[in-house]
């Protein structure tokens, strides 16, 4: 398994804390949550009649594009996703549905990795990520045009593109801040076209579209401002990340 896929795993316990070196002779979980606040877990195909139970819906899922940047904050390095991935939301690293002292508040129907996590089991995992991941094509496949609407998305605003236009901007390109901005615009304008005619809110929207790609940007070292008339105006920031593209 791809090392930099630790980000996005729930067993991502970067601290060795003396608490887990006194669990590392276990055979069964003990529910501390350590693993549930360090991150959330990313859902599996087998994990989609959780969304069928109404246990997961677009509100507290949401998806990683294929190329997205994502920030560790332990190691204040930056990770780029290398396929398209479905998370449960978490906030500040902990998993949406840990509720404190070692409680998930869906225990009884938790997610595929966290009915498999071993936190005391070192052996490396067998089977691909990839193969088994769940996917935006598995939830909205059958839904027309949600589908092609996605589709569309991730060709205009694919990650790839975006870190091209960056490089070249950072070489004195100034014509691809235009292009940066018009990839921002196509962002918002399917957001309002799918919350406007299909009743998508804003937050249902961060699974059939991923995050805005506005708030991706800062980890580029461009900024966000906002016009008097509510639009969005992307600028170089005067002291940004160098090192992440
Ligand atoms: S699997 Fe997670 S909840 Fe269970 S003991 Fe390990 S860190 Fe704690
Ligand atoms: S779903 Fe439950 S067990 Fe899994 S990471 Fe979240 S709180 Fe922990």
């Amino acid at each position: 398994m791809d090392e930099k896929l630790k980000i996005i795993l729930p067993n991502m316990v970067e601290e060795t804390t003396e608490k887990h070196k006194q669990v590392s002779y276990q055979k069964t979980c003990k529910r501390c949550g350590q693993c549930c606040r360090a991150a959330s877990p990313l859902l599996l195909k087998t994990d989609y009649s959780l969304f069928i139970s109404g246990h997961l819906t677009d509100t507290n899922t949401y998806t990683l594009r294929l190329g997205e940047p994502i920030l560790n904050r332990l190691e204040q390095d930056v990770y780029f996703m290398p396929f398209e991935a479905i998370k449960i939301e978490d906030e500040n690293n902990a998993c949406h549905f840990y509720a404190g002292s070692g409680e998930c508040l869906i225990y009884e129907d938790r997610p595929t990795q966290c009915q498999t996590y071993e936190c005391w089991n070192n052996a490396p995992h067998q089977e691909s990520l990839e193969e088994i991941r769940l996917t935006r094509q598995d939830i909205f496949g059958d839904i027309d045009p949600i589908i092609k609407v996605i589709t569309k998305h991730d060709e205009v605003c694919s990650y790839e593109t975006l870190i091209d236009l960056i490089q070249k901007l950072k070489e004195g390109d100034e014509s691809s801040l235009t292009q940066i901005q018009q990839m921002i615009d196509y962002d918002i304008a399917t957001r309002e076209f799918l919350n406007e005619n299909y009743g998508i809110s804003p937050k249902g929207l961060h699974l059939v579209l991923g995050k805005p790609l506005y708030k991706k940007i800062e980890l580029f070292g461009l900024q966000v401002i906002e016009n008097e008339d509510g639009s969005l105006q992307i600028q170089i920031k005067e002291t940004g990340n160098e090192d992440i593209s």
